[in-house]
């Protein structure tokens, strides 16, 4: 049996008949940018996360950018984050002149909310915590930092839709929440796109006009902005997936469990669930000290694996000579154990079970 790490062909296949009509429908209207395919995107993806509303923009990066433009925080300000995050998330900081102050992981691989309060000085003035691998961090803690020190709170759901945290969505804590449809993103389009979801109208207008040349009524335009926006055919297609994303996630959910309940394999340490939180498995990370022969062991078996990720931000050559982090090298070791297993949205449980019989005879 072969089993890729993401198949994104399936999601096409099994929906090839609409997805060529809203295509098509694009192409006939021949309305590409900001029409009705992505105001519509945009109420569907309110209903989903539950936010009053939704700014569709080019990227999970740039949604970032503008969530901390929009918030105004710049040169001098510090902005707290995981350290264990993609590259984007600190590269959004620095693009905005601010100072990025990484703080280590728990164990579930989320920012350490016991640790937060050595990271806070007088100039910190926001939190951006990412929902890592789909899964929430812990947001009751956070909230209450956020109170007592007055900051601004960015989610970066780039890798959560859908996931949960107290029964209350990802995306609808912070202040705005920064979504990424890139395609191998739970809510995965055919190409690059973003979204910011937030509750404040002023913040929304503002956020309308950032991604628009700074304007909302043509040739006027009231700010310095971007171009930032996402394509109508994007939109469509996303349109499409997203009336099925809840049966993406509980496939998601169910191959997960699987996992979890049959990997038995010494040398495999599975993935820990907090009771709070309820996972969208974006990732299945695993541990395992010898990660090399591992991975060519699955490979041998026709199974692909990935490493999310093999080189810590601060060690990355963008940042290793700009950023002091220090973690007694805990995320460095993290770095070189984890691999991440096959979870893809109509992966079945009979390849599930392929994978899960390989691992226990390794
Ligand atoms: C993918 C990702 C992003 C960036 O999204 P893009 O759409 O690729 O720009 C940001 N943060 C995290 C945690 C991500 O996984």
């Amino acid at each position: 049996m072969r089993i890729l790490f993401t198949d994104l062909k399936r999601e096409y296949r099994k929906f090839k008949r609409k997805y060529n009509q809203a295509f098509t429908k694009v192409l006939s209207n021949s309305n590409f940018v900001l029409g009705d395919e992505v105001s519509s995107f945009e109420n569907e993806f309110s209903s989903f996360i539950g936010s009053k509303y939704t700014v569709c923009v080019n990227s999970g990066l740039d949604a970032l950018v503008l969530s901390i433009k929009v918030l105004g925080l710049t040169i001098g300000d510090e902005i707290l984050l995981p350290a264990n995050t993609f590259i984007a998330t600190i590269i959004a900081i620095s693009q905005n002149g601010c100072k990025p102050v990484l703080v280590p992981n728990d164990e579930f691989y989320n920012i350490d909310t016991k640790k937060l309060s050595q990271y806070i000085t007088d100039k910190t003035k926001a939190i951006i915590v990412v929902h890592l691998y789909g899964q929430a961090a812990k947001m009751d803690a956070i909230m209450q930092y956020v109170k007592k020190h007055n900051l601004f709170l960015i989610e970066d759901c780039a890798q959560s839709h859908g996931a949960s945290y107290e029964n209350r969505k990802t995306g609808t804590w912070g202040d705005l929440g920064c979504f990424s449809f890139y395609p191998t993103k739970t809510l995965g389009g055919f190409g690059d796109g973003g979204a910011i979801t937030t509750d404040s109208e002023t913040l929304y207008l503002q956020l309308l006009k950032l991604r628009n040349y700074g304007s909302s009524v043509k040739y006027h335009h009231d700010i310095i902005g971007y171009n930032t926006r996402l394509d109508e055919i994007q939109a469509a297609l996303l349109r499409v997936k997203i009336s099925h994303i809840d049966k993406i996630i509980h496939n998601r959910r169910t191959i997960a469990n699987k996992y979890i309940k049959e990997i038995n394999n010494r040398k495999v340490v599975l993935p820990l669930v907090y009771v709070k939180a309820s996972h969208v498995w974006h990732l299945f990370v695993v541990q395992t000290d010898n990660r090399e022969e591992f991975r060519t062991y699955l490979l041998d078996n026709g199974i692909e694996t990935g490493i999310h990720y093999p080189i810590p931000i601060h060690l990355s050559q963008a940042y290793k000579n700009q950023i002091v982090y220090e973690d007694n090298g805990n995320l460095e070791m993290l770095s070189n154990k984890i691999v991440s297993l096959p979870i893809s949205d109509w992966m079945t449980l009979k390849e599930a079970s392929y994978v899960i019989k390989t691992i226990n005879s390794y």
